[in-house]
C-alpha cells in the first residue's frame, strides 16, 4: 500500500518549498523506495503551457508531454525518476474534468458542489497517480501558502486522506519562515505559530514542521515552535538556506528527517545510503576555476525561465571542475548593435541560445550564431537554438539573406509565398504554425555513427522530449550538407532532424528536443557537457 506524504507551505511564498519536496524525495529514495511526486496548483490555468515565462518560469516538460511547473524539473533531478502528466494537478484541470463529468451526466443529476465533487477529484488525482506510478510512497506538494482561499480545497481534500488512510499512511510537512529582525539581531517564531494555527484551524494537524531561516536556528527555537505549534520537538527540522540546493538532503538528515518519517509512516528502513550525494556536494563545494557561457535570450536575467538550461550549465561545469559565470545576453539588445551586449557575448568561452516562440529578437540570436560560427566559439542551440543555427548556417552556405523560418515570417506567412523560408514544416504529429498543435514529449532519435554527437552520448538510439511546432524542411538537408552542416540526429519514424552539427568547428551542434529536462547532478546531460568540455579548451 502506498504512503502519502503532503507538503503546505506557510507564512509566504517561495521558501524553496519544491526544493524541499525534492530533497524528502530523494532521501526516501536512497532508502531504497520508490518514489513518486505530485504538485498540486491552486491556480485555475489548466496547465502551465500557455502561461508566461515571466510569471511562471520555465515549462517543465515530462516524456509523456505533460507541460508542467517548473518543481517538477526539482523533483526530476533530485529524485532521478521520470515523471508523468498526472505529477501536475492545477484547479484549472481539476474542474474541468469535473465540469466533463457533470456535461456527461456522470452525477446523477446531483448539485455540484467544491464540497465533495471537488475534494473528491482532488483525492482522486492523487490516489489514481499513487496507484498508477506504482510507488511505495507519493510526496504530494500544495503550492500557495496555506491561508490563500484558492489552496482551500486542496487542504480539506488532503486533510479527508489523512482520516482515509490513517495516520500510519499520511503525513503533513509544513514549511514556514523565520524572519530575522536586524534590529533586535533575532529570528522570530510568530509568523511559524500563526501559520500552524491556520493550518489546524482548517483541521491538518502538521507532524513535521520546517522553519525556513537565513541565519541559524537555536535549539531554543525549536523548542519553542515545538511547544507552540504542537508538534515533537524532534520533528521541528531548520530548513537552511545553503551554497547549493544540492546540501539539502544532507541538511536535512542531519535533523534525522528519514527515521522520523520512517518511524510514522512504519517504513522498514530508516538509513539512508547519502555517499553519492555526498559525492555531488563535495565536486560542487570545491574550489574551481570560472567559466563564461552566454545565454542569448528574450529573457534575460529570469533564472526561473530557463530553471533547468541554468542547471544543465552548472551541473556540466561542476563535473568539469569549473563555476558557471552566466553571461546574460539579450538578443534584442544583440540587434541593435548595443556595444556593451557585444562586449558580453564576446567575452563568453561558450555561447547557448536557448528554447523560445515568436519573432522577436530572432535576428540576434542568428547574430550570435554567426559570431560563434566564424569565431568557432563552442555553442549549443535547444530547439529555437538549433532552428537558428540551421537557419545562420543555410544563409551563410546558401548565401541567401532572406532565408528565414515561417514562424519568424510573418508577411511571407500572409503573403502564402514560401520559396525562400526553411519552411520548420509540421512533421507527422504536428499541427501547423500559430495555434497548431507541439510536438511534446519524449520522442526517438537515431544518431549517425561517427560524428561529435556520436561521441557525446556514445550510443546509437536516445530518447529525447521536445516542445514545438516547427520542424527542420528536409528540402535543405542535401545542400546543408554539401556545405558541411552533418545531420546528426535524425527522428527513425518521421525522418524529422532532430540534431544538427557542423564539421568545421570544434562545437557547433543545435538540437531540435530540450536535453536540459535530462540533467541529473550526478550525470551531466552529454550535449552540456560536450560544450562544457569544450568551452573549457576554448580558454
Ligand atoms: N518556436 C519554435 C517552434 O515552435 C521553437 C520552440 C522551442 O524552442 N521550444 O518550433
Amino acid at each position: 500500500m502506498c504512503k502519502y506524504i503532503f507538503v503546505t507551505g506557510g507564512v509566504c511564498s517561495s521558501l524553496g518549498k519544491g526544493i524541499a519536496t525534492a530533497s524528502i524525495g530523494a532521501l526516501l529514495k536512497s532508502l531504497g523506495l520508490k518514489v513518486f511526486t505530485q504538485k498540486l496548483d491552486p491556480y485555475l490555468n489548466v496547465d502551465p503551457g500557455t502561461m508566461s515565462p515571466f510569471q511562471h518560469g520555465e515549462v517543465f516538460v515530462t516524456d509523456d508531454g505533460g507541460e508542467t511547473d517548473l518543481d517538477l524539473g526539482h523533483y526530476e533531478r533530485f529524485i532521478d525518476t521520470s515523471l508523468s502528466k498526472m505529477s501536475s494537478v492545477s484547479t484549472g484541470k481539476i474542474y474541468s474534468k469535473v465540469l466533463d463529468k457533470e456535461r456527461k451526466g456522470t452525477y446523477l443529476g446531483k448539485t455540484i458542489q467544491i464540497i465533495p465533487h471537488i475534494t473528491n477529484q482532488i483525492q482522486d488525482e492523487i490516489t489514481t497517480a499513487a496507484k498508477k506510478s506504482e510507488c511505495d510512497i507519493i510526496i504530494v506538494e500544495l503550492g500557495g501558502t496555506v491561508g490563500d482561499i484558492e489552496g482551500q480545497p486542496f487542504l480539506e481534500a488532503i486533510r479527508q486522506m489523512r482520516y482515509k488512510h490513517g495516520p500510519e499512511n499520511t503525513l503533513f510537512i509544513h514549511l514556514t519562515l523565520l524572519p530575522y529582525l536586524a534590529a533586535s539581531k533575532e529570528l522570530k517564531t510568530k509568523p511559524t505559530q500563526a501559520s500552524v494555527r491556520e493550518l489546524r484551524s482548517m483541521g491538518i494537524h502538521p507532524d513535521i514542521v520546517m522553519p525556513r531561516s537565513d541565519y541559524p536556528v537555536k535549539k531554543e527555537h525549536l523548542n519553542k515552535i515545538a511547544l507552540f505549534c504542537d508538534v515533537e520537538g524532534r520533528c521541528v527540522i531548520p530548513a537552511l538556506t545553503v551554497d547549493t540546493i544540492y546540501e539539502v538532503p544532507l541538511n536535512l538528515q542531519k535533523y534525522k528527517i528519514t527515521e522520523i518519517i520512517a518511524e510514522k509512516l512504519k517504513l522498514k528502513k530508516n538509513k539512508p545510503n547519502l555517499t553519492e550525494w555526498k559525492k555531488v556536494v563535495k565536486m560542487i563545494k570545491a574550489k574551481k576555476t570560472k567559466l563564461k557561457i552566454a545565454l542569448v535570450g528574450k529573457y534575460t536575467g529570469l533564472d526561473d525561465a530557463y530553471l533547468s538550461v541554468i542547471e544543465s550549465l552548472k551541473i556540466a561545469c561542476y563535473h568539469e571542475k569549473r563555476d558557471l559565470e552566466l553571461i546574460w545576453v539579450s538578443s534584442e539588445k544583440l540587434e541593435e548593435k548595443d556595444k556593451k551586449t557585444w562586449r558580453d557575448l564576446k567575452k563568453a568561452d561558450g555561447i547557448v541560445v536557448p528554447g523560445g516562440f515568436g519573432t522577436r529578437g530572432i535576428e540576434g540570436k542568428i547574430m550570435a550564431a554567426k559570431y560563434a560560427r566564424e569565431n568557432k566559439i563552442p555553442f549549443l542551440g535547444l530547439c529555437l537554438g538549433m532552428q537558428v543555427m540551421t537557419i545562420e548556417f543555410a544563409r551563410h552556405a546558401l548565401k541567401n539573406n532572406l532565408i528565414t523560418s515561417e514562424e519568424f515570417d510573418e508577411e511571407d506567412q500572409k503573403a502564402g509565398e514560401e520559396n525562400y523560408i526553411i519552411h520548420f514544416l509540421p512533421g507527422q504529429h504536428i499541427g501547423r504554425a500559430k495555434g497548431g498543435t507541439m510536438r511534446l514529449g519524449a520522442y526517438d532519435c537515431k544518431i549517425k555513427k561517427g560524428t561529435k554527437t556520436h561521441k557525446l552520448y556514445n550510443k546509437i538510439s536516445i530518447h529525447e522530449r521536445h516542445r514545438h511546432r516547427y520542424e527542420f524542411n528536409n528540402n535543405f538537408k542535401a545542400p546543408l550538407e554539401k556545405a558541411g552542416m552533418v545531420f546528426s540526429g535524425m527522428n527513425p519514424q518521421s525522418n524529422l532532424v532532430e540534431i544538427a552539427e557542423l564539421k568545421n568547428h570544434p562545437f557547433m551542434i543545435g538540437c531540435q528536443f530540450h536535453p536540459e529536462f535530462k540533467s541529473r547532478p550526478n550525470k551531466p546531460h552529454p550535449l552540456f557537457h560536450g560544450l562544457i568540455k569544450a568551452a573549457k579548451k576554448k580558454r
